[in-house]
């Protein structure tokens, strides 16, 4: 009874924001194929760009692409809660954990697609086929040029080192972008070398964690501290006429490369257990590893296109090429929990 309700609800929602999209919608649907059939999303990304993706698929093809944004835990839950009745078709996370999560909660389903695997490089895709990537960003560490390069630095290993005492600021531990960075290094050094990492690099502060991966990017440029880790997106959006003073002031280093390749997170797709329009839902999955279904998520955003053969944007490219740490996301999602109670116990807030 009350899957029932929720199933309605959610099937309301959704109506609701096919609505909202119809105006759009509906002139796509004339210039392109009629109607024929709809896929339903529950997505945690949100970017304008997207949204024009969407539209050309249903041009293509005639299936109208329905969403529903949230976090990518609540969609998860949402998806659990709502159970067989799910209208859900697809989950789209921008976390390697929430793909592990998803994967843990079994509400996703294998897809056999010769296209996916030939487009898609193993170690970006489930081994079981639950769920692809679409994109991914490296988190890269950043310093003050004009303080000049800090000797010694060329690890995430390295930060927390004592000869960078005072030098370093840096997000909050609760963002899921060093959650995941250091559930990589328990991965890679195991968790008691992780937590003695977490430790020195919170000696090494020059101020209590603070502001986001943009504000921290201002503060190195500005000089008010010399180091930080941000991801490459958010530096790439640095590279207009009016920003560019920012991303000159920085010299970055890509972390790792003699060792276990920089630490990379991805946003990804799979596709749910119950999904009511399972065969649209694999026809979009494969249209979004397409080549211009990946230069529109990836060039809206600034990431690197989980496809092969598909080249970044111009200001993601200047950032420089590197070797990616080709960690598994159920090495990632598995460490997590484990990560946080270690930043905790280093006071890392
Ligand atoms: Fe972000």
């Amino acid at each position: 009874m009350k899957r029932t309700l929720l199933a309605a609800l959610a099937g309301l929602s959704l109506g609701l924001l096919a609505a909202c999209a119809n105006s759009d919608g509906e002139t796509a649907a004339t210039e392109g194929k009629p109607i024929t059939g709809e896929i339903n999303i529950y997505s945690s990304r949100h970017y304008d760009t997207d949204l024009a993706l969407y539209e050309d698929f249903t041009r293509a093809t005639g299936i109208k692409v329905n969403r529903i944004e949230a976090e990518a835990d609540a969609l998860i839950e949402r998806i659990q809660a709502e159970g067989e009745f799910s209208p859900a078709d697809l989950l789209i996370t921008t976390d390697a954990g929430r793909l592990w999560r998803a994967e843990e909660a079994g509400i996703l389903a294998p897809v056999d697609s010769k296209v996916l695997e030939e487009r898609i490089p193993a170690n970006l895709r489930d081994p079981q086929k639950r769920w692809f990537a679409l994109t991914t960003r490296a988190r890269i560490i950043i310093y003050n040029k004009a303080k000049g390069a800090p000797q010694g630095l060329a690890t995430y290993e390295d930060l927390a080192s004592p000869a960078f005492k005072g030098r370093i600021c840096m997000r909050s531990s609760s963002s899921v972008y060093n959650i995941a960075l250091l559930a990589s290094m328990i991965a890679h050094d195991g968790p008691e070398k992780a937590g003695a990492w977490a430790k020195g690099v919170v000696a090494n502060f020059q101020r209590p964690p603070q502001g986001n991966d943009v504000s921290n990017i201002e503060a190195v440029a500005a000089g008010e501290c010399d180091i930080s880790l941000v991801n490459t997106y958010y530096l790439a959006r640095f590279a207009t006429p009016e920003k560019r003073k920012v991303l000159d002031a920085l010299g970055i280093i890509f972390p790792n490369q003699a060792t276990t390749g920089t630490h990379v997170n991805m946003s990804g797709a799979g596709l749910v257990k119950t999904a009511p329009n399972r065969e649209n839902a694999i026809k979009f999955l494969e249209y979004l590893s397409s080549e211009s279904a990946q230069k529109y998520l990836a060039n809206g955003n600034n990431e690197y296109p989980a496809a092969k053969g598909v080249a970044p944007t111009s200001a993601v490219e200047a950032l420089g090429t590197f070797k990616a740490d080709p960690l598994s996301a159920s090495e990632i999602g598995r460490n997590e929990a484990r990560a946080a109670q270690l930043y905790n116990a280093a006071r890392w807030n």
